[in-house]
């Protein structure tokens, strides 16, 4: 047995302990446990034999004698007893994505919700929300969760579980002592909106035992094929994950090749040939002798194709290898030059957590400033605000602002634009709004001439400040509105409207050709998570990723601007 796999034993114990409500101490122990057994550099039954597992910090006496008993006995009692006392529907519920052992607990305990199917049933008749910390978005999402595991395979993700998945198994790959590099390739790694499967790559001598810990890794529900050197699985979610071992001499020419994109591939190809090389998933070689050249990053590759490195997110042969040729690449936006989040929701309307733990946690994340963005007094369904919570929230900012060090929280709104092109506030109250967000939330079905008119009339007004999620696409759920993109660049251009785009995975809107395009027109983009809880504030990467994909630079984003420049640009149109 492989020290992971004792790991994911201690995982197991902690998630059941979590689900039986036990002590959150003895619950920490065990996963603390599980992180320190996974990184161990030498093999548990090593240290057992020469009685030093005790002295492992972070591994108690407690805990080592059940991991002697696991090689003594094949079996943990401690272990086996919590199986047959949990319920085992609450161990299903924890596969459902987004659902964790606390979230569940709460569940059963608060709703008495014990199977898949009690839980789909509660949230349907809308008894989830109403939980402290989960709210009408959690509830959505759990219902999507549900439908996600119950669906086959064969069907696309999103970015956003595509990407926690594959970060997740690479990060278990690292782990192995018999991984020398392990990294996540394909379009995963090339951020695309939607992934089909999940590729993984890994460097080591010993692929076949590689293989084998892959296949019984926790989060595998069938193996669809197994050799050698490969493996096709599919995950508790029904997604595919494809993981190939190369010997770690050809890490990076794999890592390269399998990450693509093919149109890109074949234009490194092409350009190989006329400077007689030849380039694969094995190497870059001379085509004179076959003699291979050294590659030892992927930076190596591009440089004896004479080209300057091409990041992942501009493979698509759309004009990065000339540019590269050229040393012209644009110097993309980078995560860390973001310094605030414009569109957040609170538990003022439907989001699930106070100003005060969204502001908490932008502190965290090292924020200079947020904009509380709840939805307007239209939107009913979401809890939308009257003129006098609006007016009462924004006294309330205030107030907050002036205990907060070192955080801008901004007073803002994301209002509807009504089916006529109106907001849903009169100018006089908009005008006192710290920012201004408009937005499409009904009326879909508009022709384009109407929906595109409706959307202008908005930008027109100079209090707008942005326009969330301009095409109103839900990724595989729902098409773009019909709307007329160009005149909507002409408008942004025209009355200086900045442009979201949505990092949220299922929106990613504007989309990466759509930011392409604006940033070539020097329109002002603002990238937001729409957050509903303070964890989707993480979802910011999906929204720079695209932006990279549209070869977005910083100067292109207003929420990189530091806070004074932020707020005068804020008020440059009343
Ligand atoms: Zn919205
Ligand atoms: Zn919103």
């Amino acid at each position: 047995m492989e020290n992971i796999e004792v790991a994911w034993i201690m995982n197991e114990i902690a998630d059941l302990l979590e689900l039986k409500g036990e002590n959150i101490f003895k619950i920490r122990a065990y996963r603390k446990a599980a992180k320190i057994i996974a990184n161990l550099s030498d093999d548990l039954p090593v240290l057992i034999e020469e009685k030093k597992l005790e002295t492992v910090p972070g591994i108690g006496k407690a805990i080592a004698g059940k991991i002697k008993e696991l090689f003594q006995t094949g079996k943990i009692q401690y272990y086996e007893n919590l199986k047959e006392e949990v319920p085992a529907g609450l161990l299903e519920i924890i596969t459902i994505p987004g659902v964790g052992a606390r979230m569940a607990q709460e569940l059963y305990g608060k709703l008495g919700v014990s199977s898949v199917d009690e839980l789909e049933a509660a949230a349907r008749a809308r008894r989830v929300r109403d939980l402290p910390g989960m709210g009408a978005k959690t509830e959505l999402n759990i219902l999507r969760g549900i439908e996600m595991l119950r669906s086959g395979v064969g069907g696309r993700t999103t970015l956003g579980i595509a990407d926690a998945l594959a970060e997740s198994f690479s990060g278990f790959l690292k782990s192995l002592p018999s991984v020398e590099y392990a990294g996540v390739a394909g379009s995963t790694r090339r951020m695309k909106e939607s992934i089909g499967d999940v590729d993984l790559v890994a460097g080591s001598h010993e692929p076949e035992k590689v293989i084998e810990i892959f296949a019984r890794h926790p989060q595998v529900k069938k193996v669809l094929s197994r050799g050698d050197t490969k493996a096709s699985i599919v995950t508790l979610m029904g997604v595919q994950a494809d993981l190939l071992v190369v010997n770690p001499d050809q890490y990076w020419s794999a890592l390269h090749h399998f990450t693509g994109s093919k149109e890109h591939n074949v234009r490194l190809r092409e350009l190989a040939h006329q400077k007689g090389l030849k380039i694969n998933e094995y190497g870059i070689f001379r085509r004179e002798d076959d003699q291979s050249l050294r590659v030892t990053g992927e930076a190596d590759i591009y440089s004896h194709l004479g080209l300057s490195y091409i990041p992942p997110e501009l493979r698509e042969d759309l004009g990065e290898v000339e540019a590269a040729g050229e040393d012209r690449l644009p110097a993309l936006l980078e995560l860390s030059d973001i310094k605030g989040d414009l569109h957040i929701h609170s538990d003022w309307s439907d989001g699930a957590n106070t100003i005060e733990q969204v502001a908490g946690r932008a502190v965290e994340m090292g924020y200079q400033y947020i904009a509380i963005t709840d939805h307007s007094k239209s939107l009913g369904i979401a809890g939308g605000l009257s003129k006098e919570r609006l007016a009462a929230q924004g006294d309330y900012i205030r107030e907050l602002n002036g205990r907060t060090d070192g955080l801008e929280i901004l007073a803002g709104i994301e209002t509807d634009i009504l089916a006529n092109g109106d907001l849903d506030y009169p100018d006089d109250i908009l005008a006192g709004m710290d920012i201004v967000i408009a937005s499409v939330h009904s009326g879909f079905r508009q022709d384009r001439e109407k929906m595109t008119g409706r959307v202008i009339s908005a930008m027109k007004n100079k209090h707008v400040d942005i326009l969330a999620h301009p095409t109103g696409r839900l990724i595989g759920r729902r098409e773009p509105y019909a709307i007329d993109m160009d005149r909507v660049f002409e408008a942004a251009v025209k009355y200086g409207t900045a442009l979201e785009i949505n990092s949220s995975p299922d929106r990613l809107d504007l989309n990466d050709r759509y930011v392409r395009k604006a940033c070539e027109l020097g329109i002002k983009i603002s990238i937001n998570t729409d957050a509903h809880d303070t964890v989707r504030l993480e979802e910011m990467k999906y929204g720079v990723a695209t932006a990279r994909r549209g070869w977005a630079q910083k100067e292109d984003i207003i929420n990189t601007m530091d806070r004074d420049k932020l707020l005068k640009f804020l008020k440059r149109r009343g």
